[in-house]
């Protein structure tokens, strides 16, 4: 038997605890995989707070990554030893997901972990990371974004999601300019690259539909009216990569960026990311994540911190990375 983090109903409300579950009580998927490291992200905060609806189908095995080994497989894809991670996929929202010592998981789910990475590296990593990789290459794919075109604005900073473009933004070459609500992360942000600081407030506030020109392009994790402001504040056109909503899910701006300027608002969203994306978005971690800041981002906690921590960061106070050890 092992200890999984589930979500059961509990008089019609979704309720987070712990659970001794055996391997005949996971799902009927071709792959079964031991899982070494989970992870904390913005999801899994609100799948186990109850603060967003996440889960679909209850009892659920919450956490949206995984990183482990194959231990069985009914697929010619995949056989024992092989080193695989899962994100997103549905998992804690319709599939059983990485907060468990054993995950049974479709064939299709798996990327291999890169040769780059340990199991523990690619948790630190996870969905946050992955998903600011996939907005990198949203950003370059636009056509106008390379490094010394202008700077590059990156918002909620300090997360998870933001740290990680930080970092790779300014691997590459970017100037990159964070945005963040913490003060004392400013020198937390300079080791990881960023070149100057914006206070979040001074984005937050709505104001003109058309302002100043100054970013050539942005990777927003905040959403609502600080991602309006970043369209009207972007160059002529620029794009904006969009993945987040810790500031709230609407969209309070006009068309005017994208019809006078050209502006591009890049929605990304890595749950159901097709593989090629993912593994491009993978490649571009193993070349450019500096080690020493994927170290300095993430810190390690054991499963029996999850509630804890769910709540920390939903409520935007944890900097960086969580990895998520799922045999303590
Ligand atoms: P995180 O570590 O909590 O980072 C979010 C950051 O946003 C916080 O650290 C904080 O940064 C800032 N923030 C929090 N509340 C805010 C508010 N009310 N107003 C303005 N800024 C606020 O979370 P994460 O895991 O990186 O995820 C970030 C966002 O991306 C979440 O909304 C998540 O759902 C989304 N996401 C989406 C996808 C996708 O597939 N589209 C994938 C991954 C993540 P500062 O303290 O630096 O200001």
């Amino acid at each position: 038997t092992f200890r999984a983090l589930t979500i059961v109903d509990e008089e019609g409300k979704p309720k987070a605890g712990f659970q001794t579950l055996s391997l005949s009580d996971l799902p009927d998927h071709d792959v079964l995989v031991e899982v070494a490291f989970s992870t904390l992200n913005y999801k899994d905060g609100l799948a186990i707070t109850g603060k967003g609806r996440i889960a679909r189908r209850l009892p659920m095995v919450a956490g949206i990554d995984l990183a482990g080994t194959v231990r069985e497989s009914r697929s010619d894809a995949w056989k024992p030893g092989d080193k695989v991670i899962v994100n997103g996929w549905g998992l804690s929202e319709t599939e059983w997901g990485g907060y468990a010592r054993f995950a049974r998981v479709k064939p299709e789910w798996l990327v291999r972990l890169p040769d780059a990475f340990t199991a523990e590296q690619a948790m630190a990593i996870g969905t946050a990371g992955y998903t600011a990789a996939l907005c990198v290459n949203a950003l370059e794919d636009w056509g106008t974004i390379e490094p010394g075109s202008g700077e590059v604005l990156v918002t909620g900073a300090a997360g998870g999601v933001g740290s990680t473009a930080v970092s790779l933004l300014a691997a590459k070459g970017y100037r990159v300019t964070a945005s963040t609500g913490r003060a004392e992360t400013r020198d937390y942000l300079s080791s990881l690259g960023a070149s100057a600081l914006v206070d979040r407030a001074s984005l937050s506030e709505k104001s003109g539909p058309l302002q100043k020109e100054r970013w050539s392009g942005a990777v927003d994790s905040v959403g609502s009216t600080t991602l309006a402001n970043l369209l009207a504040q972007t160059v002529y056109g620029g794009a904006v990569a969009a993945c987040g909503l810790a500031g709230g899910a609407d969209l309070p701006g006009t068309v005017l960026p994208h019809i006078l300027r050209s502006v591009a608002l890049l929605g990304v969203d890595s749950v159901m990311a097709p593989q090629a994306k993912r593994e491009r978005a993978w490649a571009l971690l193993a070349a450019h994540l500096d080690r020493k800041h994927l170290a300095a981002i993430a810190r390690m906690e054991p499963l029996s911190a999850l509630p804890q921590l769910a709540q920390d960061i939903v409520a935007g106070k944890i900097r960086g990375r969580v990895v998520i050890d799922v045999s303590q």
